[in-house]
């Protein structure tokens, strides 16, 4: 197995330097993605890792004064494998307070009330990505493995790809991605950004199904790329939205649960707490996990359920979080107060409800704390995941212990056999508090045995080898397409074989091969370039060039007029020899126009910016210019409808890009193009066509023939191109001089490479 390197981006490096009178101190950081990511980091060691080795990236947590940066460089490399990012504080400021935490954090969240937009927080936000972006480009290896991280890092795929393109790129998203209505609250061309920038990598992953399905959903209706089973086809590329539910370290949370040192501060929490029953809320302080509204929940319990007055205790440990914003210190003080309120109505001096802690606690206290609890209260209004809840479960080795938990996390889609609540509603988890404090042992074990079992089968390690081990199967999935993708080489061999020919067929399909697609068919007429192109390949004698679309005879016959080459109207109804008139191939009843019709004008109705076009012979509905979405739904079921309605008649129907059509049974380009191949029987043979249409002729070309596909996509063609220009390109370059010149020394063997992949296909 080939070893690779992995590098990690994310906003924070795993420690945090601190400058202070002269010195530097370095902490490693605890909890989030250090925490989270150190068990698979330790697991590379193994032998059968597809990594070796790792390299993270990130800005170190303070401003490091200019004197300073090489020696935290030279640490941050020697003990924690880290490559520092500088920002200033000012540039912190914009960046991470602003855009990330005022527009990012609270908008993904569904808090658009409190969501910002500023132009000078935006700029910061791609400057400092384009910052991270280059940084990497400079250190990257060409076997590194990329895996940027959240949401501080949207723009950096995009970015890195510029510079990397052979690079594979992960990219994972901790937070929830929204749904479309409120993703599009974002301004146009920063929500356009953000997509493009994390379409940049091979694979974009998720905690959840939905939060995957929200970004396709955007994808679709913002940029207007559609997807199969999560896979965007791009023009040059395919990109896959995956969901990886993050997972634990769930032996090191179990293992610490039967240590001498959690046994030891579990006895003194036990003693100190003089409660039968002992509920749990860890959180950092953010107005997205709900502590309020548990309060209020846990208020409404001891007021309507007296019997619990002085048999439960709450232990509350808020955790200090982006200490500086005062929309989270107005909320500590409201926490604060809350408590005080409570603690004063229900409380006694031998009794205290709410234990309140405003304070981080290490390792070993909180997995005391997570034995010690018969219930825990995990009530986000809305979280990505909630590892939380999952560390509860892992450090419960006795089974017993029950879980409440918002459905409003992420975890939620995993540990259904919590309790289940929905956090804005008091009485619901006043409700679920009592079931908890009620459920009989059994039970507890039932529904944790099998939450056990589950987040110990997809832990942290699992979940980081499956993104990983998935953004190398992309790769390999875009290496099936780049090894049919035309290289400079492959080009010079067939202007070579061009130029030695003395007769040559050259078929080309219209739209997305010659001319892009537009939202409007007319709109698309060909370019002076197309046109200067074809006229240069014409007026070779040896040249014999065919168009062959599916447009109307009219339409080919006015943009190509004077041009003395053959065309092919309606996908092989009609033919025009140069010079010559319009001549039908065969005859054709289209009697079953007049019923088609109705059906179509009533879609064209029903979807606004959808449209019919009549041809001589076939019709189709065009739906470029529509709402991707509700076109997709509509087009399904016209297809539906239309398969019905031509199985008894001499007519087929075929979903093209962006088009329904209906057309006579037996017209295809593969037939017209195979009967006007063998006629003229050439020594050199090319047809380039985009459009699963012309699948019908690449499929049935004769094996000495070039075929060309334009886009990425499954084909029956030997070679691909990307788009329109690199056709126009490849055109000219066999029409001019240049191509006959760079044949001619590819022929005396004097430009470099190894043997020829051409020939060899050829032979
Ligand atoms: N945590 C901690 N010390 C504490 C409280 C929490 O280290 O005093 C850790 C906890 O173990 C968990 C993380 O902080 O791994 C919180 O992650 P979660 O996904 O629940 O919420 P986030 O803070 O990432 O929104």
């Amino acid at each position: 197995m080939r070893k690779r390197r992995l590098v990690i981006l994310s906003n924070r490096l795993p420690f945090t330097v601190r400058e202070r009178a002269g010195d530097l101190r370095f902490t490693a950081s605890v909890g989030g993605l250090a925490t989270g990511l150190s068990a698979f980091l330790r697991s590379l060691e193994t032998a059968d890792s597809m990594v070796s080795d790792y390299l993270w990236v990130g800005w170190p947590g303070s401003t490091v004064s200019d004197g300073m940066k090489a020696r935290v460089r030279r640490e941050a490399a020697e003990r924690f494998k880290s490559s520092p990012i500088f920002l200033s504080s000012e540039e912190m400021d914009l960046f991470y307070h602003g855009f990330c935490n005022e527009t990012l954090w609270p908008l993904f969240h569904y808090f658009p009330s409190i969501t910002t937009y500023r132009e000078s927080h935006w700029k910061q936000y791609q400057e400092v990505n384009k910052v991270f972006a280059e940084r990497v480009a400079e250190i990257l290896k060409p076997d590194d493995i990329v895996w940027v991280h959240d949401y501080q890092l949207m723009l950096v795929p995009r970015l890195l790809r510029h510079y990397a393109p052979q690079n594979p790129i992960g990219f994972f998203l901790h937070i929830p991605f929204p749904s479309f209505e409120i993703f599009r609250l974002i301004p146009q061309e920063w929500r356009r950004e953000i997509l493009t920038g994390l379409m940049g990598a091979d694979l974009v992953g998720f905690h959840t199904y939905e939060y995957t399905q929200n970004f396709l959903r955007c994808v679709l209706r913002i940029l207007g790329t559609g997807h199969t089973m999560g896979s965007i086809i791009l023009h040059d590329r395919l990109v896959k939205a995956e969901t990886f539910p993050m997972g634990i370290d769930v032996a090191h949370f179990s293992e610490a649960a039967k240590s001498p040192e959690v046994q030891r501060e579990r006895e003194a929490i036990r003693k100190s707490l003089k409660a039968d029953k002992v509920i749990l809320s860890v959180d950092r302080l953010d107005y997205t996990k709900g502590i309020l509204n548990r309060l209020e929940a846990y208020e409404f319990l001891l007021e309507n359920f007296k019997e619990l007055r002085r048999k439960v205790v709450l232990v509350m440990i808020v955790v200090p979080s982006r200490v500086a914003v005062k929309q989270y210190e107005r909320m500590k003080k409201q926490i604060e107060e809350t408590v005080g309120r409570i603690n004063g109505k229900f409380g006694s001096v031998r009794w205290t409800p709410i234990i309140y802690q405003y304070k981080a606690l290490p390792f070993h206290p909180l997995v005391a704390f997570y034995t010690v609890s018969d219930v825990a209260l995990v009530t986000p209004l809305r979280d990505g995941m909630n590892l939380v809840a999952k560390e509860y479960i892992a450090s419960r080795n006795d089974e017993t212990g029950v879980l409440i938990l918002s459905e409003m996390a992420g975890a939620a889609k995993e540990l259904g056999e919590a309790v289940i609540i929905n956090p804005n509603y008091r009485e619901e988890v006043a409700g679920a508090m009592r079931t908890a404090l009620e459920m009989p042992p059994e039970e507890q074990k039932r529904r944790n045995r099998i939450m056990r079992d589950r987040i110990r089968r997809y832990d942290v390690v699992r979940w980081a080898q499956d993104f990983v081990s998935q953004v190398l199967s992309v790769r390999d999935v875009q290496k099936s397409f780049y090894s049919k993708l035309l290289t400079e080489q492959m080009k010079e061999e067939m202007a070579e074989r061009y130029r030695r020919s003395r007769s040559r067929g050259i078929y080309l399909d219209y739209d997305g091969t010659l001319s892009p697609f537009t939202l409007h068919p007319e709109d698309a007429a060909p370019s002076e370039n197309v046109l200067g192109v074809l006229k240069n390949l014409a007026k070779d004698p040896k040249n014999n060039v065919t168009i062959i679309s599916g447009r109307k005879r009219e339409v080919l016959g006015q943009w190509f007029r004077s041009m003395p080459i053959r065309l092919v109207a309606e996908h092989g109804v009609w033919v025009r020899e140069p010079q010559d008139d319009w001549k039908m191939t065969k005859p054709i009843n289209n009697s079953w126009k007049g019923a088609i019709m109705p059906i179509f004008e009533l879609y064209a109705d029903r979807l606004p910016g959808s449209f019919v076009e009549e041809k001589e012979f076939s019709v189709v509905w065009h739906y470029r210019a529509a709402d991707p979405e509700h076109s997709e739904s509509l087009a399904a079921e016209l297809m539906d409808t239309l398969m019905g309605f031509t199985a008894n008649i001499d007519a087929q129907v075929m979903r093209g890009n962006k088009i329904i059509e209906v057309r006579p049974l037996g017209i295809t380009k593969g037939t017209i193009g195979e009967e006007l191949i063998q006629r003229a029987n050439d020594e050199f043979v090319l047809f380039i066509g985009d459009d699963w249409t012309d699948e019908d002729l690449f499929k049935v070309l004769p094996s000495t023939a070039y075929s060309v596909k334009v886009g990425m996509a499954r084909t029956h063609a030997r070679y691909m191109v990307q788009g329109v220009q690199d056709v126009l390109a490849l055109l000219a370059f066999l029409s001019t001089e240049r191509g006959g010149k760079n044949a001619r020394r590819v022929r005396a063997g004097r430009l470099p490479g190894k043997g020829s992949v051409m020939r060899k296909k050829m032979e």
